[in-house]
């Protein structure tokens, strides 16, 4: 175990360009991150190449055991890296935030450790002997967003790893401090090279996707950053895993108790303050308990504490940087014009130190209402009505995202054939989010392509190969 001090000592740049991370609570800063060069991503690339092959040769059980430790060393440091990362990121030490995260981070070691991936025999009829294998890649690019910076990150490494693949990681420029300190935690229980952060903007991210050395791209971040990645790796067909943007629709049925929703209803919106990709971010109610609903979600969410993250108290946390509260400040402003009904929220202050913006639920506004239509990625909630569930299910699959869904009833078998309507990679039946790393998780439409987690989620890391003989 190390102390907050010792994590931020040992990740300290030493030479080079820094850059000052600023605490989006209070705008103080948390500490100074590299500005890693396309000439660092060569020499991180070259000393992944260099490892990699070792790393493959030791088979699954070795590097299943030495993931495992790496969820040790992740569990010893966990309150360190919780702490930084609330700092960094914004969110609150508790609730389903930082000390979640880096517990989720060691979750995920351990099942990608766990997870049976065998040969398998396709044909075998006497004449035919064909099996399906899979094998390593070869240095894989992990490029991650900043919302769950240490979690995305670790979906991203742990199956690369498991299958005897090499990582370099290209983490955001707003949350390069949380990365770097998980992966100089998971460092101590890696070969030298194999798993390498290069700190650096955009420049680097095209030079890693369009780099002849990598053999994968594992990317979350926007749909247009997803879009450009496709065409800056199209030179040397890239395998890419691609967890984009979403713009999560909620349907409650009639037949629901708006009192007994409304708690799940508030966490799936509004979890990580509502900075979550498959998070519910267009609620569409009945017009029979259209009030009721707006009324019990009013109630559980003015009754949540948003502050500085640190203090023990809050589960609400400030947005991660000034963009992101702009754009939420923007849908939110141009719903109030456009007549829509602020029941909770708007109104930030705009003269704070922090990026706060408090918790926000607007009713009474139309399905082509930009703050339903565009993702606003923050602690926003539109509440539609409908009188029909065709209508319904129609306005959820209006967008040409589709990355989780979700339907609420008292009827699970009511709802799950709703579900089936859905154009989502996940429909969730009466709670929105939960992911699982059994369970594989994907994106429909422009929300991506490519499953993680699971067996599915190893077979992503690997190439596969047939031996027919
Ligand atoms: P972003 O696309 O702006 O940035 C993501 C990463 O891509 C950053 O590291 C950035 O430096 C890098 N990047 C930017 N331009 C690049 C380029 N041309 N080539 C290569 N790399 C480049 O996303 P963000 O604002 O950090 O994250 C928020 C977005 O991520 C939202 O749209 C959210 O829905 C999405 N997201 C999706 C999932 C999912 O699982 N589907 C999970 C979390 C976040």
């Amino acid at each position: 175990m190390e102390t907050y001090d010792a994590l931020l000592a040992a990740i300290a740049p030493t030479s080079g360009e820094t850059r000052t991370i600023l605490d989006p609570a209070t705008g103080q800063p948390v500490g100074q991150a590299p500005v890693h060069t396309v000439e660092d991503l060569e020499a991180a690339i070259a000393a992944a190449a260099t490892a990699q092959p070792g790393w493959a040769v030791l088979g699954h059980d070795a590097r299943s055991a030495a993931l495992l430790r790496a969820a040790d060393a992740v569990e010893r440091s966990a309150e360190e890296l919780a702490r930084l990362l609330s700092r960094e990121q914004g969110k609150p030490l508790n609730g389903p935030n930082a000390r979640f995260e880096v517990g989720a981070c060691a979750a995920w070691l351990r099942v990608a450790a766990a997870t049976v991936l065998e040969a398998e025999t396709v044909v075998d009829d006497g004449e035919t002997r064909a099996e399906l294998h899979y094998r390593p890649i070869g240095v894989v690019g992990a490029i991650g967003p900043w919302n769950w910076p240490m979690m995305i990150t670790v979906w991203q490494l742990a199956p690369a790893l498991r299958m005897g693949n090499a990582v370099v990681i290209k983490p955001s420029e707003y949350t390069p401090l949380s990365v770097l300190a998980l992966a100089h935690v998971l460092n101590q229980e890696l070969p030298e090279g194999l798993l390498s952060v290069v700190s650096g903007g955009r420049d680097v991210g095209e030079a890693l996707a369009s780099h002849p050395g990598i053999g994968k791209i594992m990317f979350t971040g926007s749909t247009a950053t997803g879009k450009a990645i496709i065409k800056s790796s199209a030179d040397t067909v890239k395998r890419l895993t691609l967890e984009l943007g979403g713009n999560d629709a909620g349907i409650v049925l009639p037949d629901a108790d708006p009192k007994a929703i409304a708690e799940g209803l508030f966490w799936g919106a509004f979890i990580n303050t509502g900075q979550t990709c498959a998070a519910l971010k267009r609620l569409y109610v009945h017009d029979a308990i259209y009030d009721a609903v707006c009324e019990a979600l009013t109630s559980v969410a003015a009754a949540m504490p948003m502050g500085n993250g640190l203090d023990e108290n809050n589960v609400l946390g400030p947005l991660q940087n000034r963009q992101q509260f702009d754009i939420v400040s923007r849908l939110v402003e141009a719903a109030r014009d456009s007549g829509a009904r602020i029941l909770l929220g708007g109104n930030p202050d705009q003269d704070q130190p922090g990026h706060f913006y408090p918790a926000t639920i607007v009713a009474d506004i139309d399905n082509s209402n930009p703050l339903v239509a565009e993702e606003q990625f923050g602690p926003a909630l539109p509440i539609i009505r409908y009188s029909t569930v065709d209508e319904a299910v129609a306005m959820a699959n209006a967008l040409d995202v589709g990355l989780g869904a979700s339907v609420w009833s008292a009827d699970p078998a009511e709802a799950r054939k709703v579900a089936a309507r859905i154009e989502a990679g996940t429909v969730w039946i009466n709670k929105h989010g939960a992911v699982d790393p059994r369970v594989p998780f994907g994106g429909a439409k422009q929300s991506g392509y490519g499953l993680e987690f699971g067996v599915e989620g190893l077979k992503a890391l690997g190439v596969p190969q047939v031996i027919n003989g």
